[in-house]
């Protein structure tokens, strides 16, 4: 029998049901793929490899077909007969397929692992833990006991997710025994089985509408993942409610507010930001799972009122840990005295805090460094009515305050305008041909610098409004 739906097309119907219908008939309407999409599902293969390391010796139940389908089914079927650990055991109940990361038998019980590279268990790895265990636990059932070791179905004993240990510090090559922590969600998956059958009843009956379900764009649309037909359903939305209402753009300033908030700055200012990249398995030693590892910063230095700025910057080779050299020309450009201007200093000090403990030698100047940051955003939080504009649209974010604040700047110029899509271009930079990797060093130096000189001309703007 063909499945009918599958653990991913189960999962899409718990998220919408607009999603698993266009998903099912009409996958031309997807998003085109993203290269950092892309990316995301190549960590997972090979995390999901790197975890098979704690079971090994191990067989692999998917062949050469691309996804799981009736023949991996078939083929665990086999396997079960003579194997204690399968990678990908495959199953079907109810007409729903689903595969197990990893099988453990041990004696007359399996125990199932399903790897997550995320460092803590999440609800939607419940959900779909669940669904795992509503199929295999019934499929087993199906089985003959005379094909087991014993002459008795093992039953489905415990249900974990394998996901990263955050606490695990890489020294020297990978120990995956430390890298790895497993999760009970046993107790979670069990009382979830009611309404398993339900769910696939509801998604079942969706493939016979005729057409696409009636759903607004909401929460859903990003919760617990993006959802890759959110250009479609963008562009369904009424044109009226496309078009931008004119905000008025003019900037309130509390005088007495902003005196307060900026009298303990001291010159020179530094106007100061990280740009950080994460690896999912720690890539150097001395960090750890998906920790914020800074690669470059950029520096606008105000020695003066209305002196001539200067620039500094730094940005790592794409393929070292770019940690050390950082951290020097850091302490070397920040000096000892004078207010460090961030954006959302948490992030800031965040990493330089971490700085401090991976790389010891450092934590004096560091924690010195830590302690003269401010923060720029802060006035602009709605709550503090420190500096207000109906055109921030009640966002504090930089990309909302800069257009208001200093219409001249713009990252619509850029090769690279987002945080995010800096980190992963820095993370592509060492497979890159030297002419390529040279453009990306200077549309990442372009990107950071412009972050920097926004918070200058902010400044400036809210000083000179005053
Ligand atoms: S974008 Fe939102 S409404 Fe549209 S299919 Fe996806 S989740 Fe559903």
């Amino acid at each position: 029998m063909r499945p009918t739906l599958s653990k991913t097309t189960y999962m899409y119907g718990m998220q919408c049901h607009k999603r698993f219908y266009l998903n099912r008939f009409h996958k031309d309407l997807a998003n085109p793929e993203e290269e950092q999409t892309q990316a995301i599902f190549q960590t997972g293969t090979d995390v999901g490899l790197l975890a098979q390391q704690l079971f090994p010796g191990g067989v692999n139940a998917q062949g050469e077909e691309e996804w799981h389908s009736e023949t991996t089914v078939a083929r665990t079927a086999e396997l079960l007969k003579n194997h204690a650990i399968i990678y990908e055991a495959a199953f079907m109940f109810n007409e729903v397929l689903c595969a197990v990361d990893i099988l453990v038998r041990k004696g007359n019980k399996y125990y199932a692992y399903e790897v997550k590279s995320t460092n803590s268990v999440k609800e939607q790895h419940i959900e779909d833990a669940a669904l795992q265990y509503y199929i295999v636990s019934n499929a087993l059932q199906t089985f003959t006991p005379g094909m087991f070791e014993g002459k008795v179905i093992p039953s489905l004993a415990e249900v974990a997710i394998l996901h990263f240990n955050k606490e695990y510090v890489r020294i020297g090559d990978i120990e995956v025994g430390k890298l790895f922590k497993p999760s009970s969600v046993i107790e979670e998956v069990e009382a979830k089985q009611a309404y398993i059958p339900k769910n696939i009843a509801d998604f079942k009956k969706l493939i016979y509408l005729k057409n696409i379900p009636d759903i607004e764009m909401g929460p859903q649309c990003n919760k617990p993942y993006a959802c890759n037909f959110s250009n479609y359903c963008q562009s369904l939305l009424a044109v009226e409610e496309q078009e931008e209402i004119a905000l008025d753009q003019t900037i309130i300033v509390n005088q007495e507010s902003w005196t307060h908030f900026s009298q303990d700055f001291q010159y020179p200012l530094f106007f100061f930001d990280f740009e950080t990249v994460m690896y999912a398995v720690p890539e150097f030693n001395f960090s750890r799972p998906y920790q914020q590892i800074p690669f470059q910063y950029s520096l606008h230095i105000l020695f003066e009122p209305h002196a001539k700025l200067k620039h500094n910057s730094h940005l790592g080779n794409g393929m070292a840990d770019p940690r050390p050299d950082l951290i020097e020309q850091m302490i070397r450009d920040l000096g000892s005295s004078g207010s460090i201007i961030t954006w959302n200093m948490s992030f800031e000090k965040g990493v330089i805090a971490k700085l401090s403990i991976d790389f010891p030698e450092y934590e004096e100047e560091l924690m010195a460094i830590h302690s003269r940051i401010v923060d720029l955003m802060h006035p602009f939080r709605p709550k503090q009515g420190v500096v207000y504009s109906e055109a921030f649209e009640g966002s504090y974010s930089i990309k909302k305050v800069l257009p208001v604040m200093a219409p001249e700047l713009s990252y619509s110029d850029l090769n690279i305008q987002e945080g995010g899509t800096a980190s992963f271009m820095y993370g592509q930079m060492a497979g890159l041909e030297p002419n390529e990797r040279e453009q990306l060093r200077e549309d990442l130096l372009a990107y950071c610098h412009l972050d920097t000189l926004a918070m200058v001309k902010i400044w400036e703007r809210v000083e000179g409004v005053k």
